[in-house]
């Protein structure tokens, strides 16, 4: 062990109690702030007996969410998953098909795929975003693409390409606006997995806004939280009522009747989740600000140190959401998870590689380069909004 190496993290650790006011305090990676109109929203919802699938939350959510993604419909949902495994059924994702993602990402992104019978292929990251590489697609494509008159196909596996899922990893925007270029090229729809990154800008349009379709998570380790719950948001009128029908059973309308003409869904957000998401959307600047302040904090900390803190790409405003530093090599790496840990400073690695998974070790995958480079020095560091900061 490297004693220098040692002297850093003990230093890292003073500087993350500091700013945490917290001498001896576990500090979580992320934990929730309650600020605003939280406990008047919820005991609302008890009080007008409101508290299930319907009522005036979900709407107002849903009126929120259009206004702050920029987009024509929002959909509120029980959890980003669902809402991803929507959104690619939406744009036409069948059994056997297969949509064009990344391997480093949460294990959602790839379920939601297998849950509509498709077959992830997993292609590199980009260094710079950590989400995935307009290259890479490109690169595949050129490969393995084959415009047909429905759509693309892959023309080794004969299998339809039906999407493309990019995700914006921590809240830092991915390359959007060359992946929806090379994809519309293909005429491979794109679904943006912004579960992460609710209130990130890529030239100043919110991501999730640029793919056919885009989905939020709103649960409790995210910027805001409506306990657990989602967002479906589309530009296309069409697909926005096609996903409300979905996510609610797939019930045509009728005073009294039951009648489902599709396999629907249950995957409605309570009213309860929806009254705590909007009084946590009222506050959804004051959390961006706040964020912004502590990743100022940790900048400053981390300038000229080995530990390297990612900030925010030129033309892009991240939401700061998880923070995190690039270690010098997988050792450093190691020493710094044990050492924070140990002193109960919570710091995460980035996720396993999916197609490490047993359920994902048959799927495709390119080389992975940056993706492999990433996974062995990316740690994620305390990112909650400081307690400190709760009163003004
Ligand atoms: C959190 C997350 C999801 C899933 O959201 P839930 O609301 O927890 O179901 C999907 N993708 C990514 C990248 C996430 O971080």
């Amino acid at each position: 062990m490297n004693s220098l190496d040692n002297k850093k993290n003990s230093n890292t650790i003073k500087f993350i109690r500091d700013i945490y006011s917290s001498m001896d305090d576990f500090i979580p990676l992320h934990e929730p702030r309650f600020v605003g109109n939280e406990k008047k929203y919820l005991l609302d919802t008890i009080d007008s007996t409101f508290v299930s699938s319907v009522g005036a939350y979900v709407d107002k959510f849903e009126e929120m969410m259009q206004e702050i993604s920029q987009t024509k419909k929002a959909i509120a949902v029980v959890n980003g998953t669902s809402g991803i495994q929507v959104a690619l059924r939406l744009v036409g994702v069948n059994i056997g098909d297969e949509v064009l993602t990344q391997a480093l990402t949460f294990v959602a992104t790839a379920n939601a795929i297998a849950y509509n019978g498709g077959k992830p292929v997993f292609l590199d990251v980009d260094l710079d975003t950590m989400g995935l590489s307009p290259n890479a697609v490109q690169n595949f494509l050129e490969e393995y693409g084959e415009r047909r008159e429905d759509g693309c196909y892959n023309k080794k596996t004969g299998n339809k390409i039906a999407a493309c899922l990019p995700m914006h990893t921590f809240g830092f925007p991915v390359n959007i606006d060359e992946l929806v270029k090379i994809c519309n090229n293909w005429e491979i729809p794109v679904v943006e997995d912004a579960a992460e990154s609710l209130g990130s800008e890529y030239k100043g349009q919110p991501t999730g806004s640029f793919g056919e379709v885009g989905v939020f998570s709103f649960n409790g380790n995210k910027i805001v939280t409506s306990g657990g719950g989602g967002a479906i948001v589309t530009n296309n009128p069409a697909l926005g009522i096609k996903a409300k029908y979905l996510t609610t059973t797939a019930k045509q309308p009728h005073a009294y009747e039951y009648v489902h003409d599709e396999l629907g869904y249950n995957y409605r957000m309570p009213n309860l989740n929806a009254a705590l998401a909007c009084a946590q959307l009222e506050k959804l600047n004051w959390f961006l600000e706040k964020k912004r302040e502590l990743a100022k904090k940790y900048e400053e900390f981390f300038k000229g140190a080995d530990a390297k803190f990612r900030t925010e790409l030129p033309q892009t405003n991240a939401n700061y959401w998880l923070m995190c530093v690039e270690l010098e090599s997988r050792n450093a790496r190691d020493l710094f998870l044990k050492e924070t840990n140990e002193a109960k400073v919570m710091t995460r690695p980035i996720w396993e590689l999916m197609y490490k998974l047993p359920m994902y070790q048959d799927c495709f995958k390119d080389e992975q380069v940056n993706a492999r480079f990433l996974v062995d020095r990316i740690v994620n560091i305390p990112s909650s909004v400081l307690n400190t900061n709760i009163l003004n």
